[in-house]
């Protein structure tokens, strides 16, 4: 686990300046939910966690070292996307071990940590099955045990339920929630849904225009709006 520390980040395109100089500190262990409105530069941000995205100005420091150079497979961070691309062709073992493919463990070590990995997730019984013979929360957990899998030292997750119906959301949001307290890994969320900010969050990153605007637990927010 690591602590994640911003300052002064700044990611400006040609036209737009997306993120403009936010400094956070994001704790070990903590759930940190960023959220505003659509275009705002929450994924932006999240981008430059991943390594996804150069940053144009300001550190980004990992475990106290600074990863502003680093590419995102050294970083040891796991980004889950919105549209969890997961492979139709492979089983749920295979697509879970995919994010092991460029991993020296010995296949015997794979195989454990593939089912370690489903046994969290509760998908032990389905390592056969293809994704199409799954339910939608099935595949989604399916898409996080390919991140899981590698052991991150910290999830990345854009957007991860804003393609999904009401009561799938519901489910999941308490899903990836008790992920969490098991796994106690740190975890960084973007939405643009106050509802699993709230829910969700140890700490609620508020964010407008390129701009952290406030910073707090959901008590906090809710109680000074
Ligand atoms: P959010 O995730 O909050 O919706 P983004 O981080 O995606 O916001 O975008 C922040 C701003 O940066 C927006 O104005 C968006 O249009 C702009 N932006 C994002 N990616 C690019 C890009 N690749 N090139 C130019 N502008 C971009
Ligand atoms: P999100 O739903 O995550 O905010 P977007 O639709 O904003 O996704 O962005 C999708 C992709 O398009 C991203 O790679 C982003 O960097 C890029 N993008 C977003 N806005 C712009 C823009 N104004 N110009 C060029 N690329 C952009």
């Amino acid at each position: 686990m690591a602590t994640i520390e911003l300052q002064g980040l700044v990611k400006a395109y040609n036209k737009t300046t997306a993120v403009h100089g936010i400094d956070l500190t994001i704790n070990d262990g903590e759930f940190v939910v960023f959220v505003g409105p659509s275009g705002c530069g929450k994924s932006t941000t999240l981008r430059m966690i991943a390594g996804l995205e150069d940053i144009t100005a300001g550190t980004l420091s990992i475990a106290g070292a600074v990863v502003n150079d680093m590419a995102p497979k050294q970083r040891n961070i796991a980004m889950v996307f919105q549209n969890y691309a997961i492979y139709p062709h492979m089983s749920v073992g295979k697509n879970i071990g995919f994010g092991l493919y460029t991993s020296k463990l010995s296949a015997t070590e794979k195989g454990q940590r593939i089912l370690e990995t489903a046994k969290i997730l509760g998908l032990e019984d389905l390592l056969d099955r293809r994704p199409s013979e799954l339910s939608g929360g099935q595949r989604q957990r399916v898409a996080i045990g390919r991140a899981m899998v590698r052991d991150p030292v910290a999830f990345l997750f854009d957007e991860p339920l804003s393609n999904l119906d009401a009561q799938l959301r519901a489910q999941m949001r308490i899903e990836i929630k008790r992920l969490h307290q098991r796994l106690g890994t740190t975890i960084v969320y973007v939405t643009h849904d106050q509802i699993e900010a709230m829910t969700m969050a140890d700490k609620i990153v508020v964010m407008r225009d390129g701009r952290i605007l406030q910073v707090g637990t959901p008590t906090d927010l809710y109680e000074n709006p």
